[in-house]
């Protein structure tokens, strides 16, 4: 699959998606439309990747997505083993007291049946970077985005090769802004960012010490430390692939701070002061500084552009969301994408991106930013309740939109994944099921299509009839004793809200799109509408009951 095997008169080049930034957002992007049988063209203005450890916590939902792209396996060979179901502690040092701990739980077998992963970023680009051209992306490092603008039909784009300063005409469907917290993409479409915006700046001070002795074989992703020799904030962060350990520590270059303030003897000081050991051999690798902040985009779609991951929106580093938010950004629009692209959807779909994926946003935003106040300041027994769960943040938001169908006025936002319900929007729940001896979950079903589960062969036929007319992708499997699997555990009718004879339509995301609780008399006319509402023929109005 190439991106430029067709022409467009007066361009260079021209692709379907033409994907800006190729860091851990952009390379899913370019996967998971791979996946869904579209070419894109990705360039990345690096040519390789930041040893700066950022994201190293991915979350198990984010693992169900590179499950769904067969990258899961190669992610989980450059994982460092060590790292899995790591703590976060707070301590007055790292071998003084410790002040509270919280063991990342990266597994839940009641959620999933995918793991997270602690891998740092600098290790998983590379994996996600191979898959992707495995699958036949065309990934462009070395080369920018110069400029673009857009029309009716879609964007026209100037890119440069970096290494020769090589200038090319690009012709693009959609543009997919991938390019960061300072996206020029967003800033040259003038979409304007909400929220609290920045809360400080923050230095990475990368460094070489050896720490076995005071790490005492605790299994430590990040070490949180309180005391009078750091500043207030800073933090020690282990779980990276490459060389060396990074002290996170608060900087204020409105205060007339430099980076090259760190780099000496002082970022010495703070090192061993967040460690605890006055002597201890350190030396300074390089430092990096990053700002802390919590805001979005008012909207993530102008036209024919999409803004994805950090550039439609920034978390606080606290709970790890930036990196997995972003990658669930991507999945959610690609398949809308993919199915506008073959025609098989109405564009007016790709308006149901910023509907689904806003909301969601703010709510994560909100759950770090509190996250980050409390790591942020000592715990005391005031403030020592528990860490919100981040399984539960990540299986537990619901999507509302004009293309999904509303069963009751009822518009919260979440609901406890450990207490699925079925309902349109939510993730759709893993269950173990069974064919000829040998166990599947049901999150190994979706991904690629649409996906009906039901104990009624009626409503197969009706499918594959809705289905054939309007040639959309779709699976069917019948869960029953005389079905394509059993249900050993006798849970998936009521975890999925249905009666043997109804049925459910998850989603290309893994998300519930509709389900009829009980058999119909109609079956085919049903789905029929329930089809022209998922693609985006019949968008629901607010506040509409569509199917009670
Ligand atoms: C200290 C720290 C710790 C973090 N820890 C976690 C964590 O544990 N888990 C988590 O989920 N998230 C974490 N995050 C957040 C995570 O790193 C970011 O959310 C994530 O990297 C965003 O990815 P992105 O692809 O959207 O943007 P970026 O990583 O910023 O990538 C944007 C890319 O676009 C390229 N680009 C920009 N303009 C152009 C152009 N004109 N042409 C071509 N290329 C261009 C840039 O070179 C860059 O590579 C952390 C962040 C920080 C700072």
């Amino acid at each position: 699959m190439s991106s430029t095997d067709e022409k467009a008169p007066g361009y260079d080049e021209k692709t379907p998606v033409l994907i800006v930034g190729g860091s851990l957002v952009g390379l899913s992007t370019s996967l998971f439309l791979s996946r869904h049988g579209i070419s894109s063209l990705l360039v990345e203005r690096h040519a390789g990747i930041s040893p700066h450890p950022r994201a190293f916590n991915f979350n198990m939902r984010t693992m169900e997505l590179f499950r769904s792209v067969g990258a899961e396996e190669a992610v989980r060979q450059k994982a460092p083993p060590g790292f899995q179901n790591s703590g976060i502690l707070q301590a007055v040092s790292l071998v003084g007291k410790e002040l509270s701990w919280v063991t990342q739980d990266t597994t839940s077998s009641e959620l999933s049946s995918v793991a997270g992963c602690i891998i740092g970023q600098d290790a998983l680009e590379p994996v996600l970077r191979a898959r992707a051209e495995e699958l036949g992306s065309d990934l462009r490092f070395s080369t920018e985005l110069v400029s673009f603008e857009q029309d009716n039909e879609g964007v026209s784009a100037i890119i440069r090769d970096r290494t020769n300063g090589e200038e090319r005409t690009v012709r693009a469907r959609y543009l997919v802004a991938a390019d960061g917290n300072r996206s020029a993409i967003r800033q040259q479409l003038a979409i304007r960012t909400y929220g609290p915006g920045s809360l400080g700046h923050q230095l990475s001070i990368l460094f070489q010490a050896d720490i076995q002795g005071p790490l005492r074989g605790r299994k430590l992703a990040v070490c949180f430390v309180h005391n009078p020799n750091v500043r207030k904030g800073s933090s020690l962060v282990f779980a990276r692939n490459g060389q060396g350990l990074a002290l996170f520590t608060p900087y204020f270059p409105d205060k007339g701070e430099r980076e090259e303030d760190f780099t000496g003897e002082y970022g010495i000081e703070l090192v061993r002061g967040a460690i605890g050991i006055p002597d201890l051999p350190v030396e300074i690798v390089n430092v990096r500084p990053w700002e802390v902040a919590a805001w979005a985009a008012g909207k993530f779609q102008q036209g024919n552009v999409f803004l994805v991951g950090d550039a439609a929106h920034v978390t606080p580093p606290a709970g790890a969301f930036g990196a997995n938010t972003g990658i669930a950004d991507a999945y959610n629009l690609a398949w809308k994408l993919a199915l506008v692209l073959k025609g098989i959807a109405s564009p007016n779909l790709l308006l149901t991106y910023t509907e689904e994926r806003q909301p969601v946003v703010r709510y994560t935003a909100e759950q770090s930013f509190a996250m980050f106040k409390r790591f942020s300041s000592a715990p005391t027994d005031a403030n020592s309740t528990q860490i919100l769960p981040y399984n539960s943040i990540a299986f537990g938001y619901r999507y509302h939109s004009t293309a999904l169908p509303r069963e009751t006025a009822d518009d919260t936002w979440y609901e406890d994944p450990h207490h699925p319900t079925g309902r349109p929007g939510t993730h759709a729940a893993h269950i173990l099921l069974e064919r000829n001896g040998e166990q599947f979950s049901t999150l190994d079903l979706f991904g690629r299509r649409f996906v009906l589960l039901t104990g009624n062969e009626a409503w197969r036929e009706a499918a594959y009839n809705v289905a054939k007319a309007a040639g959309l992708p779709l699976e069917v499997y019948c869960i029953g004793d005389q079905g394509d699997f059993t249900d050993p555990s006798g849970r998936f009718f009521a975890t999925y809200g249905i009666k043997p004879d109804g049925a459910v339509l998850v989603r290309p995301d893994g998300f519930i799109g509709w389900r009829a609780q009980e058999a119909n008399q109609q079956p085919e006319q049903e789905l029929g509408n329930a089809f022209s509402l998922l693609l985006g023929y019949a968008l629901a109005k607010e506040n509409e009951v569509i199917y009670s």
